[in-house]
This record gives structure tokens, sequence and C-alpha cells, in this order.
């Protein structure tokens, strides 16, 4: 019995490997991701264990993926450029990540910054996402469904905010819930989209656009 199991899970193995990923890594180096902290998440996190079992080969192409719920888990490079964008090479305390998702970039986030949160609109997704998550004991992340267009204000201000779907207009909660010297990345746009980031400096916000990039729509209320 256990080796019918053996010879069903070989195949996918060499796609899964900690080389596979490591090639992952040189490619995002490549690529011109430089911050050594987010280079060494990426490789540490294991992306093949956060999708479906059938897809898991593909985890380290260069691709967003399905992760049911009409909805993707971003790229590798997208991924990594954000948080990278994130950081700015500052020690992360408090992060919001708006969109949970597989938990993928979550888990990413949680090896850059001290205290990770991030909420999820659609609660099945959300459901699913806690039950894979449980075992990688991440002690620093916490999850919880609700819509994050307004933010997660019981635990702002933020050092960081990350929104992993497109608005249509940045939400006026999260430049609120930013931290002086906090910085949002969020893509914005419904046909063009363009990745932001906005940084609270004293009294002003500073406003940077950096490419252009495909999300999913950032969607009001729960589901
Ligand atoms: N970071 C995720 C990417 C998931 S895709 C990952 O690593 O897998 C974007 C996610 O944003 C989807 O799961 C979608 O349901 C969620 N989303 C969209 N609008 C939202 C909102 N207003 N509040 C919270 N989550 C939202």
């Amino acid at each position: 019995m256990a080796g019918s199991v053996k010879a069903v899970v070989a195949p996918g193995i060499g796609m899964t490997s900690d080389r596979t990923r490591a090639r992952m890594v040189e490619r995002l180096r490549a690529s011109g991701i430089a911050d050594q902290k987010v280079l060494a998440a990426m490789l540490a996190v294991p992306r093949h264990a956060f999708v479906d079992e059938a897809i898991a080969s593909r985890a380290y192409d260069d691709s967003a993926l399905p992760i049911g719920w009409g909805q993707t888990i971003s790229a590798p490079y997208i991924v990594a450029r954000m948080i990278e964008l994130l950081r700015n090479g500052r020690k992360l305390g408090k992060v919001l990540e708006v969109g949970t998702g597989c938990g993928y970039q979550a888990a990413v986030l949680a090896r850059v910054a001290h205290e990770v949160y991030s909420v999820e609109r659609i609660g099945q997704l959300l459901e699913k996402t806690r039950a894979r998550l449980w075992p990688l004991k991440i002690r620093n992340l916490r999850l919880k469904h609700t819509d994050g267009s307004l933010g997660l204000p019981e635990a702002a201000p933020y050092d960081g905010i990350i929104v992993a779907a497109a608005a249509a207009a940045i939400p006026q909660a999260l430049l609120d819930q930013l931290a002086p010297g906090g910085r949002l990345v969020i893509p914005v746009g419904v046909d063009e989209q363009q990745l932001m980031v906005v940084e609270r400096r004293e009294d002003e916000l500073m406003k940077s656009v950096i490419e252009s990039v495909r999300f999913v729509p950032l969607l009001e209320d729960t589901a």
C-alpha cells in the first residue's frame, strides 16, 4: 500500500524540491529582486504546499495559479517585488495583507515582518487556508474573515499594508491606517492596472506608480 502511494507521489517530487525553489530564487534575482531578506523568505517558504496537488508541479513557474473560488495566487516575481517595495530596506513591525487567498504571500510576509495580519473576504477560502497553514505553525500571523477595503482598524496603525487585489481607487481606510513612514503597496485600476506605492510622510502622502500589473478585483463586503 505504502509503495503504491510513493509511486503516485514520486513524479512530482523533482518539481517541488528545494532545488527547484532555489532555481526560482535565482530567476527572481536575475529579474532584479535585490532584497536579500525577501529572497531568503522566498527560498524558505514551500510554494508548492499552497496550491492543490494537481498543479503543485507548476508552483515554481513564474506564473499565477488558480486557488479556487475564481481567485489566483500571484506569480513569484510579483510577490517578491511587492514585498521588496513594502519593506524598502526597513525593518517591518506590523503589516496588514488584504487578500489572504491561499496564504502563500502571508507566509512569506511572516518571515520579513515582526507581526502579520491578513484578511480575506471569502469565508470558505479562508477556512481552507487556515487548515493548510495550521501545520506550518506560523506564530506571528493572524487571519481574519473581513472586508479588507476597510483595513483592519483593531490592529492599526501598520508599518506596511499590501493589497493582493486591484482597487478601482485607493481605499481611504487603508491610508488612514498607515503609521508615519508606513508604506501601502496596491494595484490600482479597473481595465488598466498600475502597481502603486503610497508612503506616509510627516504631513503628506507620497504616491508613486511602479509598473503595469494584472490582479483580480478588490471587492467590497464578505462572502
Ligand atoms: N495573497 C494571495 C493572493 C490571493 S488573490 C495569495 O498568496 O494567495 C486576492 C485575494 O483577495 C482573493 O482571495 C480575494 O478573495 C481577496 N479579496 C478581494 N477583495 C477583498 C476584500 N475587500 N477584502 C479581503 N480580501 C479580498
